[in-house]
Order: structure tokens, then sequence, then C-alpha cells
């Protein structure tokens, strides 16, 4: 029996090879199995109903709540000579109509339709009345309640189970972590699907943290070093920062634009063509930039704030080198990016489940941050995959980092939020653990506590502030210690801190930071 997916694959779409798993999910679609595929973004999702689509009788519905991005796929499939269409809230009376007669006389391979249009009375009867292929439910973690892209339209497609028992489905997404799959198989009844999970590997990413201490400079150096005439991407977390970077930049000799959702539509579009064809440019962002751009060759993406979890993290960083090429993930962190996090969480409206998962979440992104263990390992044991070895291209790998016997200084940082009533900041109790004997210490009498002046060398070594800062945060990172957002960022401790402060364990510390910014400053172009 000839090959006819991969004969589709070369006369069609003009690829050699399939990819991964493209081969095994298109052929279990074709027997009329229902498949569950999680595969990181570019790693070519579409082919996978694509081709079945094409061989197997009738019309493939595919499921997509990107409305801006379905144009742009049906013309590219309509340029290699595939019948497709889409019914969306951007077509005019007009246009919808006719691609329902297509749709009706057998006249197309694909259709797109946004879940909202699909669910009206009127489209399911219509979709009654014809032969369907296969229906793909592209964006699948839309169906997580728990998630930022939560669609409450994508509940409602398990209608198309109990509709079309016999048409098999196929959802997909790049959200791999276990709880979004469970309510994916949950809520879409996919629990006979075959699971296809691909690696969420990116060889080519060179994962960076540094310690966050002045993150405009510390960026500038960075690009200017290793990145001087590269496309690149910089989020920051609020609007106001992406204007003040993007000037910034701007007077620092870079070609850098401004993009978040309080621009101009027209104004957005121009600086997204723009960091689409000309070479170089920096796009200073929100996190409202980014869906759906399709530009390989982006050589770093730099995060002044830390993102909310290791998804976003992942996806944001994900958009450089697409193309396969040497890219950066390069992030600054400090622990005032805690504290705007987990302020974040407690002011959102959302419920208690709600806020615990979010909770939850940016802990594994402290963990992250805070490793001294290969980041790739990290990053992927987070999307349940095991990495073997350590990865050899992310910073721990290539300057291992020192740990040291940390036990000392953690307990007497920890004593010295005791002491202090557990109201202060970082900054605050390291002045008094350096015996800085300031007006606000003296104010409040803490230049009499036992923990004043302790921390000024430890083990032999001179403690520096920020090496004090760099212990609390390792301790936040651990859970030894919260971060309380009513106390404006004040640190307290938790259960956890206890066996720690009884001498009954010891911890290992990452040795921060100085070593990392010497490193780069040292580092050659
Ligand atoms: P995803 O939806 O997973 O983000 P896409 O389906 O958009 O990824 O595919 C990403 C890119 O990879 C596209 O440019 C696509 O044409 C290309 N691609 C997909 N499969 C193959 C293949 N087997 N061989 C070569 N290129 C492929
Ligand atoms: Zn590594």
């Amino acid at each position: 029996m000839p090959d006819a997916p991969r004969e589709l694959l070369r006369r069609v779409f003009g690829y050699d090879q399939f990819r991964g798993a493209q081969a095994d999910i298109i052929h279990h679609l074709l027997g009329g199995g229902d498949a569950l595929v999680l595969m990181p973004t570019g790693g070519g999702k579409s082919l996978c109903y694509q081709i079945p689509a094409l061989l197997r009788p009738g019309t493939a519905v595919v499921i997509s709540p990107l409305i801006a991005l379905m144009q742009d796929q049906v013309d590219a499939l309509q340029q290699l000579g595939v019948r497709a269409a889409f019914l969306n809230s951007s077509l005019e009376l007009g246009a919808a109509r006719a691609v329902e007669r297509s749709l009706r006389a057998g006249a197309l391979d694909l259709l797109y339709i946004a879940p909202e249009r699909l669910l009206t009375d009127r489209c399911l009867a219509l979709l009654e009345s014809i032969d369907i292929a296969l229906f793909a439910i592209d964006e699948a973690h839309c169906v997580s309640q728990w998630g930022h892209d939560f669609r409450p339209e994508y509940i409602q497609l398990n209608c198309l189970h109990e509709r079309w028992p016999q048409v098999p489905r196929i959802a997909l997404t790049a959200t791999a972590d276990t709880p979004t799959r469970n309510e994916i198989i949950a809520q879409l009844r996919l629990e006979a699907a075959r699971l296809f999970v691909a690696s969420f590997d990116r060889p080519n990413i060179r994962y960076r943290v540094v310690e966050k201490a002045n993150p405009r400079q510390q960026l500038r150096d960075f690009l200017r070093r290793e990145h001087p005439e590269s496309a690149a991407i910089v989020y920051c977390s609020a609007r106001r920062r992406v204007e003040e970077t993007a000037l910034y930049l701007q007077t620092q000799g870079f070609k850098a634009l401004a993009y978040h959702a309080g621009l101009p539509a027209d104004t957005r579009r121009t600086h997204q063509l723009r960091f689409l064809r000309e070479e170089g440019l920096v796009m200073v962002a929100t996190i409202a930039f980014g869906m759906g751009i399709d530009k390989p060759d982006v050589r770093c993406v730099a995060h002044l704030d830390m993102p909310k979890s290791l998804e976003s993290y992942y996806q944001e960083t994900g958009r450089a080198g697409r193309d396969g090429l040497p890219a950066d993930a390069w992030m600054t962190y400090g622990l005032s990016d805690v504290v705007m996090q987990r302020r974040r969480i407690e002011e959102s409206e959302a419920d208690e489940r709600f806020k615990r998962i979010e909770l939850h979440k940016l802990d594994q992104m402290l963990g992250f941050c805070e490793t001294a263990h290969c980041r790739r390992q990290v990053l992927l044991h987070y999307f349940g995959e095991t990495l073997e070895q350590p990865c050899g291209n992310c910073d721990t790998c290539l300057e291992p980092v020192e740990t040291w016997d940390g036990t000392d200084a953690a307990r007497k940082a920890l004593s010295c939020i005791h002491r202090t009533g557990q109201r202060f900041g970082s900054a605050y109790l390291t002045d008094v653990l350096l015996g800085k004997a300031n007006e606000r210490i003296r104010r409040f009498g803490h230049d009499r506590v036992s923990t004043f002046g302790i921390g000024q060398r430890i083990d032999g070594r001179t403690m520096t502030a920020e090496n004090w800062r760099s212990v609390y945060r390792q301790l936040v990172a651990a859970g030894l210690v919260a971060v309380d957002i009513e106390g404006h960022g004040a640190l307290r401790l938790t259960e956890a801190a206890r066996p720690l402060l009884r001498n009954e364990c010891t911890i290992q510390l990452r040795r921060d930071p100085e070593r990392q910014r010497s490193r780069d400053k040292t580092r050659a172009p």
C-alpha cells in the first residue's frame, strides 16, 4: 500500500519527512482514533490534522480561539491548493453564507471555526447536514478553568463527542503540565484518546537568570555584549515599564519599539510589522505581544520581570530561536518580583482554589530561578519530562554554581525575622544583620536585639548586603519564609522553618550573586 500521508506531505506541503510523532498521530486519526497531542509551539501540530483532513472523506472542522490567525492559516493552505475556509465574527454576512454553501456542496477540506460560532444552533445544524472528516480542537488548554486562556465555550465542546460519536477528534496544545492535561481529558471526554507527548526541550536556547540589581542597565550591557544587532523581545510586567524601557534602549542606541495593549491598534500593528520585517529590532513588550508571531530568527528573549509561572516562561522564551540556531533566554530576577507576583495573586478577584494553584505555580517559578542545578532539567521536569544529563547550555551548567553550607546563615536570617517581629522586608533585615544602626533601626530599637550585627561574617567570610538578600531569596524560594503582601513585602517564618531553627537539619545555598555579576562583566562578546 502506498504511503498516502507521506506522499501528501511531499506533494502538497513540500516537506520530505515527518517530524517526531506526526506520522503516528496521522495514522491513528486515519484509523478513526481520538488523540490528545502535547507538542511545543513550532513543533508542527497543524500537519497532524491537516493531512488526515485531506485523506478522510468529508470536511475537517478545526476549532480555534485565535480569530486573528485563522485568515493567515487559511490563506497559507489555499496557496498550497488546499480547499480551506473559515467562519468567524470577522466575516461579512455574505462571505459567511458563501462559506456555508461550499461546505454544503462538499467543496471544503478544512473549515476553521471559532468555538462560539460553532456552538450556535445554526452552525450545529449545518454540520449535521454534511460529512465530517474529523474535529481538531486547537489550543485545547483553553478548556482549563485554572489556566489563563480559559474560554467558557471550550467546555461545551464536549457536545461534539455526543453528537458525532463516530468522528475522530484530535485535541492539541502546547501547554503540557499534568493538571491541564487531565482537565482537557476530563472536560472534552477524551478518556479513550491516545496521548502523544512530544519533547518540550529547546536545546538551542541558552537559559540564564541573573540577580536583578539595575535591570535596564543589565539588559543594555547584555544586549551590547551578546546581541548588538539581533532581533530581540524584552518582556516587562507593566505598560509603563515597557515604555520607559523602550525609550531607555533608544537613548542607548538600540532600535527599540514598545508594544502593549494600551497602545492604539495601528501603532501596535506598525510596530509588529516592523519587528517582523526589519533586522535587529528590539521589541519591548508586555505579554500581549507574541501570540502567533512567527519570526524564526529572534535571537534573544529577555525578561526584566519574572513571569508568573514556568508555563508562561516557557511560552515566552520559546519565541527565541525557532530556526534552531543558538538563541538566548535571559532574565533578571529579585525579591521584588516575588512581592509583585504575590500581590497580583492576593489582589485578584479569583477564588481561593485558584489562588492556591497560582501560588504553587509561582513557587515552581522561584525554584527555577534559585536552582543550583541544570535549569533545563528543572524546566523539563515541570513539564513531566526527564532530561538524564545536565544540558551544558544553561548558566548553571556552563559555570556550575557553588553551593555552601548555609545552615548558620539561614538560622541567623530566620531569627532576625523572628526578633524584629516578622514585620520587615529583606533590606531592613539585612541592615540589622549587618549592624547598621540607621535611624529607622534605632527608632524601632532593633539595634538592641540579639541578631543586630551578627551577620557581618559567616564561617570567616565577610557577608555583603547582596549576600544576605540572596539568602533571603533562597529561603523564600525554599518555602521557609513567606512574603507578606498585607505587610508590604514583610518576611515571616513558615512552619517549614522550624526544623532549621531547632537545629534539626542543615541547608545548602547557592553562592550568589557576586560571581554572577563579575561573570556578566568579564564574559567576552
Ligand atoms: P505548531 O502549531 O505546533 O506551533 P506549526 O504546525 O505551525 O507548529 O508548524 C511549525 C512550522 O514547522 C511550520 O512552518 C511548518 O510548516 C513546519 N513543519 C511542520 N511539520 C514539518 C515537517 N514534517 N517538515 C518540515 N517542516 C515542518
Ligand atoms: Zn543546563
